[in-house]
Order: C-alpha cells, then sequence, then structure tokens
C-alpha cells in the first residue's frame, strides 16, 4: 500500500517537493491542501505534472466516510474506512463553544476492558498519524469547514476505540501535525488524551505535552474491583497509577480528568464513592461520572440518572469537582466500538 501524504509533516513534505524538483513554496500549498482534507488529484494549486510525480508515490486521504448517523441531539457518530478495508469510529459532539471529535487510535484494542466494545475482537492495527489526521480533517470537510479560521473542528479527544499511548509514536505525531498552525491548527490545549493507565508512558507524555490535556479512565477506587473490569490494573496498579498521576500534575501545574463509568451493582454504591473521594482528596482533578453505555455483548448494565447526580453532588460536597457527562447520542450506540461492531455483524 502507498503511504499517505497526511502522515507527513511540513519538513517531511519539504523534502519531497524539493525532492522531485519543485519550489520549496510548492510545499506549503501541499500541505495546507492535504490538511484540508483534498486529495491528490483534487489540488488545483499545484502542477499537473508535480501530481503525477506525487500519485505515482503517495496516497491522498487514507480515510473516507462510510457512513455517519446522526443522534437526535446532534451528535453524530461516523464509521470510517481505511485504505486496508478496516473500519473505525469518530463521534462529532456539538457544544455551544465548538465541535469537538473523538477519535480512534487503533483498530480494536488490546486492553480489554469489561464493560467496552473496543476490545471485543482485541487489536487488530495501530492506526498511523495520517489516519488519525484522516477522521478529523474528513470530518471538518464533511462539515464545510478548512484551515485557519474556517476550520469547524475546535477540539480532538484521543477517545475513541485503542489506547492512544499504546500507539505513542504515532499518537505523537498526530498532536504535533493536529497542532501545527499550518495544518490541522488545533492548540495543544484544546486536545484531550484518555488512557487506561500505563504509567511508564503517562511520565513520558508529561515530558513531551505539558499543555495536552491527560484524562484517566479509573472507574474504580479499589485495587482488587479495578482489576476485575479493567486488566491493566494487574499491570499497572491503583496506587502507583495514583502516584504517576500526582507526578503529572506536578509536573505540568495540569488538572487531570478522572473518567468514572458508573456500572449498576458493580462500582456506584455508598462504599464506591467513599473510597473514591478519600483516593482523590486533595488531588489537582475533576471527575468526569459517566452513564455506562451499554453494550449489547456483555452483561453489565446502567445505573440511574439520579445515582449519577447523587454521586456527583457527593463528590463537590467533599470538595472533588465533578461532571456527569451529557449522554449525548446514546440512541445512536455512541460509546467506543460499538457502531463497528454493529456493522461487522450485519455484514457477516
Ligand atoms: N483507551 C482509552 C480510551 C478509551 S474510550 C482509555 O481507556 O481511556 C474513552 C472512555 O470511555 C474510557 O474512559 C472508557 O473506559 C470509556 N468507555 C468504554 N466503553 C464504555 C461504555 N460502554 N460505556 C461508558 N464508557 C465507556
Amino acid at each position: 500500500m502507498k503511504e499517505s501524504l497526511l502522515d507527513k509533516s511540513y519538513e517531511e513534505i519539504k523534502k519531497i517537493v524539493n525532492d522531485l524538483g519543485e519550489k520549496s513554496y510548492r510545499a506549503e500549498q501541499l500541505y495546507s491542501a492535504i490538511n484540508s482534507g483534498l486529495d491528490i488529484a483534487e489540488i488545483t494549486t499545484i502542477s499537473a505534472g508535480l501530481k503525477c510525480k506525487l500519485l505515482e508515490i503517495y496516497d491522498g486521504q487514507p480515510v473516507t466516510i462510510k457512513t455517519s448517523v446522526k443522534s437526535k441531539d446532534g451528535t453524530e457518530k461516523f464509521l470510517f474506512l481505511l485504505r486496508d478495508g478496516n473500519m473505525i469510529e469518530g463521534v462529532l459532539m456539538r457544544y455551544t463553544y465548538g465541535n469537538t471529535l473523538c477519535v480512534s487510535t487503533q483498530v480494536g484494542c488490546r486492553m480489554n476492558c469489561a464493560f467496552c466494545a473496543s476490545g471485543l475482537s482485541g487489536l487488530i492495527r495501530d492506526l498511523s498519524a495520517g489516519e488519525m489526521l484522516g477522521e478529523v480533517v474528513s470530518v471538518n470537510r464533511y462539515l464545510g469547514g478548512g484551515l485557519g479560521e474556517k476550520r469547524l473542528i475546535t477540539n480532538v479527544v484521543l477517545m475513541g476505540s485503542g489506547e492512544p499511548l499504546d500507539n505513542y509514536e504515532q499518537v505523537v505525531r498526530f498532536i504535533r501535525i493536529m497542532s501545527d498552525e499550518a495544518a490541522g491548527g488545533i492548540s495543544q490545549r484544546a486536545i484531550t488524551v484518555s488512557t487506561c493507565g500505563l504509567i511508564p508512558m503517562i511520565d513520558r507524555f508529561g515530558d513531551d505535552f505539558p499543555q495536552v490535556n491527560l484524562a484517566i479512565s479509573l472507574h474504580a477506587a479499589d485495587s482488587k474491583e479495578r482489576s476485575e473490569i479493567m486488566p491493566v490494573n494487574k499491570a499497572y496498579p491503583l496506587d502507583e497509577l495514583i502516584d504517576a498521576c500526582r507526578r503529572y500534575t506536578e509536573k505540568t501545574g495540569r488538572r487531570i480528568t478522572f473518567e468514572y463509568t458508573l456500572i449498576n451493582g458493580v462500582n456506584d454504591d455508598r462504599a464506591h464513592l467513599d473510597k473514591l473521594s478519600t483516593l482523590l482528596k486533595g488531588m489537582l482533578c475533576h471527575v468526569n461520572l459517566i452513564p455506562l453505555n451499554e453494550v449489547k455483548e456483555k452483561s453489565y448494565r446502567a445505573g440511574s440518572r439520579e445515582r449519577a447526580e447523587e454521586f456527583k453532588e457527593a463528590l463537590e460536597k467533599r470538595g472533588i469537582p465533578a461532571t456527569v457527562r451529557r449522554e449525548l447520542g446514546s440512541d445512536i450506540d455512541a460509546a467506543c466500538g460499538q457502531l463497528r461492531v454493529e456493522t461487522q455483524n450485519t455484514n457477516t
């Protein structure tokens, strides 16, 4: 398969253009055209000769939108097709301050969290940086957006299928190109990386990207219980994870978001609440309570909205800022991996 130009940084594009005997200013035109979602053949700012040479070696856009489903609340879920036939998902959430796209970082996932659809068939493969960018630029284009002022995706969260810190090199490249003013143009403060807790990579991430937001999938405040729903906890236990989070906040001065998916009868009673507030007391953090999005293949059930609100209020009373995630797009199976699983099931 050909490489995609969307995987390339500006410096790399410049070298490609120079090696093909063209002037450097062509690199700017090519770089912005590719990052605004155009395929090589569609670009009008470069010569037909250069396009021919490029087409022999490179692919333009590595991702196309196969289908999309819109929820009553405006949330839109995308099924993306990759060049090798694999499919991944993205979710567009519309807020008053802008549009947030939730992107996938791997096809499948090997973390195997008990309540999540992404891990159902294990890890198929990592996504390249260009494929992650492809999710963003294709949706931006679909919305009628462009580059710079015309950009319509304003925030990016790496919370689709996959574990971003298990595909670190490509995620780094993605964030660098995404936050480059001449390409994605999304400031690092508008990007959030979510992890199930790969400790060595959290340390590295804090050094490499002190401006990017970090979210930690906690889901339990007791190590034994966490291991039951998140196998990663056996390799990187809760107390060590919390130490890594403290190192991160000290180093960066940034607030961590802890994601806590409320699962009926598993992690949502009074004792869990007490443990959670004791664990996080005094930390520079915020808790995002997520009502479980039920996955057909799994037996876990969601609790009531009232229970989530009670949890939030109790945490706040104890000095821990908390929010309940708006249930965006629950009518369209918006949780990780669910649309892909559905489509595969109807295709087979
Ligand atoms: N691998 C990363 C990104 C995962 S998706 C991570 O673990 O953080 C983003 C969040 O959605 C994670 O907190 C994940 O645990 C949660 N999640 C996965 N499946 C879910 C479901 N069915 N309902 C609610 N939250 C879910």
